[in-house]
């Protein structure tokens, strides 16, 4: 069964195309400049040269065309034709309280998503588009939206309520919802199938790190606790994100460098975290390179990124009553060992101990020490494969 998988962005639009019995990624790729000067098509099947096509896309359904153009293609494609492409999952940012789980797309997820939009005002439109531009080019193919909330929903009250006034939730449904629960969902069940273990028998903390990082607690397969709030801003400081602050700095800093709300959001957004912190960049090599010359500023939020790390390591690991094991993924938590073992160093007394010449290597793997009780290790997220199989059970 081949599932395509679609993340759409508001310009953009990434694609998988997965044989689901053996997981094979069949053919890949991505448009951008949708709908702007400049649109252009890469497109990668297994076996077969790069394609890419720049033509004019005005918006998400010229672009599908494309897709399907080059999926379907004799000398750039991989199928016959759009038959048999079996099923579509979409990757959708925020469901709020609506969906704990992926679900197969009727008027009432569209509807659904709509009323998300306030929530994920950048995300979900974009979401929608490339739903939309589905249906309308492969009218008679199931399609299932897969939501970054859905993993959380697990949690308890206790984890999810602010301490705002009651009905700032059941009026206007503030709460803790989270994210990259594809991302910790995924990771979360391939660890337990490493360690041979079932997923019920282990307390897993799962640290996605990257551009947006994330942490969640996830017992006995269940999250019952995530970094990420009401939106992804909240939480460990992120590459251009301030992650967690005191909620009077917002109005403050708005009288101060006089800003309205929007331009608050987009400074909190695009203009904190490591690459406000460090003048330099939002990406950890550029930050690591600049430490090693000297650099205070770089070093410092470096610093300040895996101290924040390493004490949501700890509330979870009391907020679960122990930990099993602690997974790292993500652009940074897959390729920078020396970041992994600041965000667990001095935790030996939790009994987490790296083991440093493991700790050089990359890939899935175990990490930890072999006298570690707690178990680390490196697992490569998938979130489209997570996608396919969510999808593929749905619409087996
Ligand atoms: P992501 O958002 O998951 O793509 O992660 C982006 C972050 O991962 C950036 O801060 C990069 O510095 C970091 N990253 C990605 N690839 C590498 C790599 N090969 N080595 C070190 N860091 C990397």
């Amino acid at each position: 069964m081949n599932i395509l998988v679609i993340n759409a962005g508001s310009s953009s639009l990434k694609y998988q195309l997965i044989e689901i019995s053996k997981e094979e990624v069949l053919a890949k790729g991505l448009v951008e400049r949708i709908g702007i000067e400049g649109s252009m098509l890469t497109h990668t099947a297994k076996g077969k040269e790069k394609l890419e096509i720049k033509e004019p896309m005005k918006d998400h359904k010229e672009a599908m065309g494309h897709v399907l153009h080059a999926l379907t293609d004799k000398q750039f494609g991989i199928i016959s034709d759009m038959s048999e492409i079996n099923a579509v999952g979409h990757r959708v940012l925020h469901a709020a309280e609506k969906f704990s789980d992926s679900v197969i797309i009727n008027d009432e997820v569209i509807a659904a998503i709509k009323e998300c939009i306030k929530f994920g005002p950048l995300h979900n439109p974009a979401n929608l588009m490339g739903i939309e531009a589905c249906m309308a080019t492969m009218p008679d193919t199931p399609m299932v939206a897969v939501f970054d909330t859905a993993f959380h929903q697990t949690m308890p009250k206790k984890a999810y309520l602010y301490g705002l006034s009651y009905d700032a939730y059941t009026e206007h449904g503030i709460r803790r919802y989270g994210f990259h629960g594809t991302s910790h969902k995924y990771v979360s069940q391939r660890l337990p199938k490493l360690l041979g273990k079932d997923k019920k028998d282990l307390k897993i903390i799962t640290c996605h790190l990257g551009n947006g990082s994330s942490l969640a607690a996830v017992d006995g397969g269940k999250c019952v606790d995530t970094t990420m709030g009401l939106t992804p801003l909240a939480g460990v400081v992120m590459g251009t994100r301030c992650g967690d602050i005191d909620p009077a700095i917002v109005p403050h800093l708005m009288k101060e460098m006089n800003l309205n709300s929007e331009q608050m959001s987009d400074y909190m957004n695009k203009k904190c975290g490591v690459l406000g912190i460090s003048g330099i960049s939002s990406d950890f090599r550029d930050l690591d390179k600049a430490s090693v010359e000297g650099n205070q500023r770089a070093k410092i939020a470096i610093e300040i990124f895996c101290y924040g790390v390493k004490k949501y390591i700890g509330a979870y690991a009391a907020a679960m009553g122990g930990v099993d094991a602690i997974v790292f993924t993500a652009g940074i938590g897959e390729n920078n060992g020396a970041l992994r073992a600041a965000c667990v160093e001095g935790l030996e007394y939790m009994g987490v101990k790296m083991d440093e010449e493991l700790n050089k290597n990359r890939g899935e793997m175990r990490i930890s020490a072999a006298d570690s009780k707690v178990e680390i290790w490196c697992v490569p997220t998938n979130e489209e494969l997570m996608i396919a199989i969510d999808t593929f059970e749905l619409c087996k």
